[in-house]
């Protein structure tokens, strides 16, 4: 099989600050790491490699910089490495990223799997996986927690749902969202290391990937973001005391109160 895996680099904080004046996010001096969800990704690829033979590509649109988490990659295992770099993808909303990163997909050529993380923990929108899948016109299947089989051009696995999981079979080639239930990722080994050291990464520019300039970056991102603001907390709340029979009588005189029923 040839699978690609979708990697983000993101910044490695638990609250991701906001440049208020410009509602971007705020990166000088936050060290950054490979979206948790995406090393999911990355080892399911790495197991179907082992269950089924063939190669496993890791694929990141991003700044220069985001080199170092493909190197990162390669050191866990995963044979190749692309960046997809460009002024031109600057301000690309989940559209934008989505076309770029089928555009580049496209390039690869003859790709049977598509895994990305359930969401990036910074942008949240869980967005890019479906908008790959639909720029590829392929089968998608979010939430993955079990890839059951591959064979014969087509794919069965369980997706998560909150009371329980679905099974569902789609035609390969197909793209999908992991969840970390999936498996544990495995550590960078020795070996991994030393190849991550020498490898040569390419860097495709948007014209290297034939992309439409129209549907790039900032042009071709038709969200805008007008404020990004943490939200007041603003409700107290209130510990009811004594006994049960007392506390379902404040309790159901308040909701009067309230008028809510
Ligand atoms: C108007 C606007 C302008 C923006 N400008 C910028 C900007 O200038 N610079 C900037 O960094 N961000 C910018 N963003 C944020 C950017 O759009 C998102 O970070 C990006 O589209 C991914 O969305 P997400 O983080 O919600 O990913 P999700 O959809 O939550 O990610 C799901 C999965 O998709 C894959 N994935 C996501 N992004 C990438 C990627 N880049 N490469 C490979 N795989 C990926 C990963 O597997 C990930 O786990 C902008 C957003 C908007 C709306």
């Amino acid at each position: 099989m040839k699978i690609v895996v979708c990697i983000k680099q993101v910044p490695d904080v638990a609250d991701v600050r906001i440049d208020p004046e410009t509602n971007t996010l705020i990166r000088e001096g936050v060290p950054s790491i490979i979206n948790p969800f995406d090393m999911y990704a990355m080892e399911e690829g790495i197991r179907l490699r082992e269950r089924f033979g063939g190669e496993v590509i890791v694929l990141t649109m991003g700044p220069p910089q985001a080199e170092a988490a493909l190197r990162e990659a390669i050191s866990m295992g995963i044979d190749q490495a692309v960046l997809v770099s460009d002024r031109a993808f600057a301000g690309s909303d989940t559209l934008a990223t989505s076309y770029t990163l089928a555009m580049a997909i496209g390039k690869l050529g003859a790709v049977d799997l598509v895994l990305c993380g359930k969401q990036a923990i910074d942008g949240d929108t869980a967005q890019v996986g479906p908008g790959i899948a639909e720029n590829l016109n392929w089968g998608f299947a979010a939430y993955v927690r079990k890839i059951e089989d591959a064979g014969d051009g087509e794919i069965t696995v369980e997706r998560l749902m909150d009371d329980g999981y679905d099974v569902v079979r789609t035609q390969l080639p197909a793209v999908m969202t992991v969840v970390k239930e999936i498996n544990e990722p495995r550590l960078p080994s020795l070996k991994g290391k030393m190849r991550a050291k020498k490898i040569e990464i390419p860097v495709w520019s948007s014209e290297a990937i034939g992309a439409d300039p129209e549907r790039l970056g900032l042009k071709g991102s038709p969200t805008q973001v007008w404020k990004i603001f943490t939200p007041e907390f603003r409700r107290k709340g209130e510990l009811l005391q004594g006994e049960p029979r007392e506390q379902v009588d404040r309790l159901v005189a308040e909701i009067r109160r309230m008028n809510i029923v």
